[in-house]
């Protein structure tokens, strides 16, 4: 990322600051030590509050850490690949290539930051608890640093977990969509859709305080609300765009043949040929130019409405004579028009058209017609992703804290 620098490495995984964090270090350290510390205990020296400030800082910067790794390691852990943790003014984002495979692995990759996050907030509060200083001048900076970094893990924890997409709660929501409905599509609009609802909330929520007279904080919730509505609207369009072009890598977590039929109907399919009209004859199609191949698929409409399929071998085995009179219509198999969801795996298209005895499927995004599929497209798209398997292209999965 622009304006990163490469920090360390942990577990093979780069993490990189980028310039924008520091000035959240700078703010929140203020913060800390010039309201929150003075406001929590009066005892203090400037000396005292701004140590615990900055400790408290440090230790919170550790702990986002520790949620990103949270994210990539269980993403690591399905075989995905991580690019690495960027941290930035809001947080971090962990760079997850490629998409979890099944609902169940999305939830876990997105459920663990906050998990980390609340166990360390947990931690930390019961360590707190476990000294619970009675007066005021007990309570020294040290304990300051145990009570505040517990609790903003614990805010972190909270935060994310708001059912906003692109934040954790909100891919979590996702998860659980795409694993009731089986469509992840569906998932993603409904968690981005909801994810807006909340981001106009929060900037409802800072105009609120800036008009009554926190300018500051009002400024903050907006910026952060405004900046995951636009990282949310970037990815939704990202895998919009990849999944129209059939771009996007295959499960990188499948390496067993059986599993190498997961990938996505959508990833195989291809724009809808021009269709014959059911009125036309025979004769009349011959003249439009046919396919070479026999076994080639033909669309079918009435009046623009896709109606069914042919195959070139159907007008082929039409005597000369007869092709005047019939039609395409009548050779058709009004059974032919099967769907298929874009986002079926590819195994279940090939399992339906066997079941159905077709040649192909209407692949559908939502109530779209975006192509066709047929056998020999599932072959050709498998041999291609063996071949490119390595090469793939993916796109980021940002999870912003
Ligand atoms: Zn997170």
């Amino acid at each position: 990322m622009n304006g990163s620098i490469k920090l360390v490495s942990v577990l093979g995984i780069p993490v990189e600051i980028n310039a924008t964090w520091l000035i959240a270090f700078v703010g929140i350290s203020f913060y800390l030590s010039v309201v929150i510390f003075p406001d929590f205990i009066s005892t203090w020296s400037i000396f005292q509050y701004w140590l615990a400030g900055t400790i408290t800082t440090l230790l919170l910067f550790i702990s986002v850490l520790a949620h990103e790794l949270g994210h990539s390691i269980v993403a690591l852990g399905q075989g995905l690949r991580v690019q690495g943790i960027v941290l930035l003014i809001f947080g971090g984002v962990s760079k997850i290539q490629g998409e979890a495979s099944r609902p169940r692995n999305e939830f876990f990759i997105a459920f663990s930051g906050p998990a980390i996050s609340f166990a360390i907030g947990i931690v930390f509060t019961i360590w707190w608890f476990s000294f619970l200083p009675i007066s005021e001048d007990q309570v020294t900076p040290l304990h300051g640093v145990i009570l505040y970094t517990g609790r903003m893990n614990l805010i972190v924890a909270v935060f994310n977990l708001i059912p906003a997409f692109p934040m954790d709660g909100g891919r979590v929501l996702r998860s659980i969509v795409w694993g009731v409905t089986g469509d992840p599509n569906r998932a993603t609009n409904f968690a981005y859709a909801v994810g807006r609802y909340v981001f106009y909330v929060f900037i409802g929520y800072g105009a609120w305080q800036i008009i009554n007279g926190d300018f500051g904080g009002g400024i903050w919730i907006i910026a952060i609300a405004s900046f995951l509505m636009s990282s949310g609207k970037n990815e939704v369009r990202g895998r919009r765009a990849a999944q129209a072009m059939g771009s996007s890598p295959p499960d990188s977590s499948s390496s067993d043949s059986m599993d190498q039929l997961s990938f996505d109907v959508g990833r195989a399919t291809r724009p809808m040929p021009p269709m014959f009209e059911a009125g036309w004859s025979v004769e009349q199609v011959t003249y439009q130019g046919l396919p070479a191949n026999p076994l080639t698929s033909i669309p079918v409409g009435r009046q623009g409405e896709l109606i069914g399929f042919i195959l070139k071998q159907d007008l082929d085995n039409i005597p000369i004579h007869k092709r005047v009179s019939v039609t395409v219509g009548e050779l058709m198999d009004s059974g032919s028009l099967r769907v298929i969801s874009t986002h079926e795996p590819a195994r279940s298209a090939l399992q339906q058209m066997d079941g159905q005895r077709v040649n192909q499927l209407v692949v559908m995004e939502e109530d779209f017609v975006v192509g066709m599929v047929t056998r020999q497209d599932i072959v050709e798209t498998l041999i291609e992703f063996r071949s490119a398997n390595e090469s793939a292209g993916s796109s980021d999965c940002g999870t912003p804290v």
